[in-house]
């Protein structure tokens, strides 16, 4: 009796499975998220972490045009 026990617990442990990328809950392989809370969250993180990495790289941009436009007038002085 307790030897199936033991391997109900055994092939219970391997079976595969993944993960929930934000709770990190055990979800069916195949899927990301445990709920639709959980996929929503994550997306809306996503989408808020592309928007601070394109007004970066618009920083960035301007800075380069600046020092472009800088630089030959500093170069001439
Ligand atoms: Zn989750």
């Amino acid at each position: 009796m307790s030897k199936s026990w033991k391997e109900s617990l055994k092939s219970r442990r391997y079976e595969p499975h993944k993960h929930c990328i934000v709770c990190g809950r055990a979800i069916p392989l195949g899927q990301d998220f445990c709920s639709t809370e959980c996929k929503e969250s994550y997306t809306k993180a996503d989408k808020s972490k592309s928007r601070k990495s394109t007004i970066q790289f618009v920083v960035i941009a301007v800075v380069m045009v600046v020092m472009i436009l800088l630089l030959p007038k500093l170069a001439g002085a």
